[in-house]
C-alpha cells in the first residue's frame, strides 16, 4: 500500500502531539497554528506585518520607513508555530522546511519577484549548524513561485553575535554593514526569506544592501512574525 508523505516522513504520527496524522501535523494541531490572515481585510501593516488597525501603514513604518517595501508572514510566532520553527532551527528537523515553506507560499499574495534570497548565516554558524534553515525554507518557495533561488546575492561579510542574545539597540548596531551584495541588481524585484522576523533590523539591513546594489523592490517573506512584546 502506498504511504502518504506524512507516513513516510513521520511514521503516520503528528509531529506535535504524536497522534495519528496523514500529514506532518494532525488536523487539530494544524488548525491550532496561529495563521495570519492575508488579503484586503488583514489587520496588519503591509510593510512590517505587525498588527495595525484596518491594515494601515503602522506608526513606526511611517516615521522611520524601513528599506524593505513589504512583509508577508504566514504565522504569529506563538505556540505551536514556535515549536516547529525551533525544531527546524536548532534540532535539525529538516523535514519541517518544506512544510513551513508551503505554509508561507500559501500566505503570499504578491509572488511576482525575480529572485528569492534567503537570509544568510555567518560562515561560523553554518559550520556549527550544518544548514541554513532559511535556505531550506526558500527552496520550496522558489519551486512554487518560479522565481530563481539566489543565495549568492547576499553574503554575510562578518560574523555577528546571535541576535537573540542582544537588546534592541544592540541588535540594530550588530547588523550594521553585516551584508554584501556582489552583483548589480538592475531594477530587479527580490524576496528575502527568513524563518522568524523579530525587530526587522536584519531584514532592514539586507533590503538596504540589495537596494544599494540596484534592486527596485525588496519584500520580506517570513514564516513567523513576533508580536512587539517579544521584540
Ligand atoms: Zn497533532
Ligand atoms: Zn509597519
Amino acid at each position: 500500500m502506498l504511504k502518504t508523505i506524512g507516513e513516510r516522513l513521520f511514521g503516520g504520527s503528528c509531529f506535535l502531539c504524536r497522534g495519528k496524522a496523514d500529514a506532518l501535523l494532525c488536523a487539530p494541531c494544524d488548525a491550532d497554528l496561529p495563521r495570519i490572515s492575508s488579503g484586503p481585510d488583514a489587520e496588519r501593516c503591509p510593510r512590517c506585518a505587525l498588527a495595525s488597525p484596518a491594515g494601515a501603514l503602522c506608526g513606526r513604518c511611517l516615521s522611520q520607513p524601513p528599506a524593505y517595501d513589504a512583509t508577508q508572514a504566514a504565522l504569529d510566532y506563538a505556540f505551536p508555530a514556535d515549536v516547529l520553527i525551533q525544531a527546524l532551527k536548532f534540532r535539525g528537523e529538516l523535514a519541517l522546511a518544506p512544510f513551513l515553506g508551503e505554509l508561507l507560499s500559501k500566505s503570499i499574495s504578491d509572488a511576482k519577484v525575480d529572485c528569492i534570497v534567503p537570509v544568510p548565516l555567518s560562515a561560523q554558524r553554518l559550520r556549527e549548524r550544518g544548514y541554513n534553515q532559511s535556505l531550506e525554507i526558500a527552496r520550496g518557495l522558489s519551486a512554487r513561485s518560479g522565481a530563481r533561488l539566489a543565495p549568492e546575492l547576499c553574503e554575510r561579510v562578518r560574523d555577528t553575535p546571535a541576535q537573540m542574545d542582544l537588546s534592541i539597540p544592540e541588535r540594530a548596531r550588530n547588523v550594521g554593514k553585516a551584508f554584501h551584495c556582489p552583483r548589480m541588481l538592475g531594477g530587479r524585484s527580490i524576496a528575502v526569506v527568513d524563518d522568524v522576523m523579530t525587530t526587522g533590523a536584519t531584514l532592514d539591513e539586507i533590503a538596504a544592501t540589495l537596494k544599494r546594489a540596484g534592486a527596485a523592490r525588496v519584500v520580506n517573506w517570513v514564516v513567523a512574525r513576533t508580536a512587539p512584546s517579544h521584540a
